[in-house]
């Protein structure tokens, strides 16, 4: 820790990953201050999403030593001189990050950023600067923008989103990933209408996430498939019509009996190439089927190229559900605050020295949105 400059950096706790697989070491690091256009976070609570295991584990290359996290909630402890956002002692979520400057960017698709891989998974800033370090060097940062897995995070004024502070701030963080992706997928990405039917191929906190927008969005047929029980108890709970277990019964025959040939929309939340071909084969005529869940870099799967076109049938990838944080993740809020997007029913909170507790939890589907506890 002698090479830390106390003056320029503070000293933070943070969880970091040092070899592939991991495990999550809890270290004593310095961070910088925020500069012009950046504010540091004191973190209360960050969630626990499947994408940290793909980046701990390389399926998603991120450069190590790494801290990761990238579902932080937390206040406003300091701003750079240029951020006109948000100021000392708000209440914030840190979501992706998104360059501002490319064409889906200006289009108000921020999710497809043409700078989203090297912004999120580069492991450093847009310039390629870290703002951690360890007693050796550089510590690598700025995962999904923010690196929240310590007691300060780092951002970019983008990435942060103001919420009300009458909200409870500990349980929001997943707003800033896994409940947007699930949720921004229905209400933002297929759009699920009244009426219409939808079902979920994966049970996890993205697909019961979809569950419980396509409730709020009026779709009257709602099935969660899914091959865990306890998940599919949970499903009933948060709004579905039907449950089905896929290691029981086939799902694609499941789904088409219940729904009279065929959901309207259908969501593969699971990263599998073959539950992403039985929500393929589960849509209606002219149903469109989501992907959301991901699988190793380089993944294929197959499909029935006739029975797609001759049906009309979309197939269409969602990151981030779509979502522009800034509108979307307070409408979430809102819409939890009312009792109709009950999310807290996914969440199991843990501390910071049982963070590879809450990941082998959320493997083994014993705990569907792990919150790490972080600061006050
Ligand atoms: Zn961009
Ligand atoms: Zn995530």
């Amino acid at each position: 820790m002698a090479n830390i400059q106390k003056t320029q950096t503070r000293e933070i706790t943070a969880a970091v990953i040092r070899k592939k697989g991991g495990p999550f070491r809890i270290e004593t690091l310095g961070l910088e201050e925020p500069r012009s256009d950046e504010v540091l976070v004191r973190v209360v609570a960050t969630g626990m999403c499947h994408t940290d295991m793909v980046a701990r584990d390389q399926l998603y290359t991120v450069p190590l030593p790494i801290v990761l996290g990238h579902e932080g909630a937390g206040v406003v402890e300091q701003v750079g001189g240029n951020v006109k956002k948000i100021a000392p002692g708000d209440h914030v979520v840190l979501t992706y990050m998104w360059c501002g400057h490319c064409k889906p960017c200006l289009n108000g698709h921020l999710t497809y950023c043409k700078n989203f891989y090297p912004l999120n998974f580069g492991g450093a800033r847009e310039d390629g600067s870290t703002a951690t370090h360890d007693g050796g060097g550089s510590v690598h940062d700025h995962f999904f923008g923010q690196s929240s897995f310590g007691t300060y995070a780092l951002v970019h004024e983008r990435n942060v989103v103001k919420v009300p502070k009458t909200a409870p701030l500990e349980l929001l963080g997943p707003l800033g990933c896994g409940i947007q992706t699930g949720a921004g997928a229905v209400m933002n990405a297929l759009k699920v209408r009244p009426g219409s039917s939808f079902a979920t191929f994966g049970g996890g906190a993205v697909g019961l996430s979809a569950v419980m927008a396509a409730r709020v969005a009026g779709a009257t047929t709602i099935i969660a498939a899914d091959v865990v029980p306890s998940r599919l108890a949970l499903a009933n709970e948060l709004g579905a019509t039907h449950t089905v277990n896929s290691r029981e019964t086939d799902p694609i025959e499941a789904v088409r009996a219940i729904t009279d040939g065929g959901a309207d929309f259908t969501l593969e939340s699971s990263g599998r190439p073959e539950v992403l071909r039985q929500a393929i084969d589960g849509l209606a005529i002219r149903g469109v089927c989501g992907i959301v869940g991901a699988p190793a870099l380089g993944t294929e799967a197959g499909f029935d190229v006739n029975g797609v076109m001759t049906t009309g049938k979309r197939i269409i990838g969602i990151i981030e559900g779509d979502s522009v944080p800034d509108l979307f993740i307070p409408s979430l809020v809102e819409l939890h605050a009312q009792g109709r997007f009950p999310f807290h029913k996914l969440v199991k909170f843990y501390s910071l020295d049982q963070i590879n507790q809450a990941a082998e939890d959320s493997e083994k589907g014993i705990t569907i949105k792990p919150v790490v506890r972080i600061g006050s």
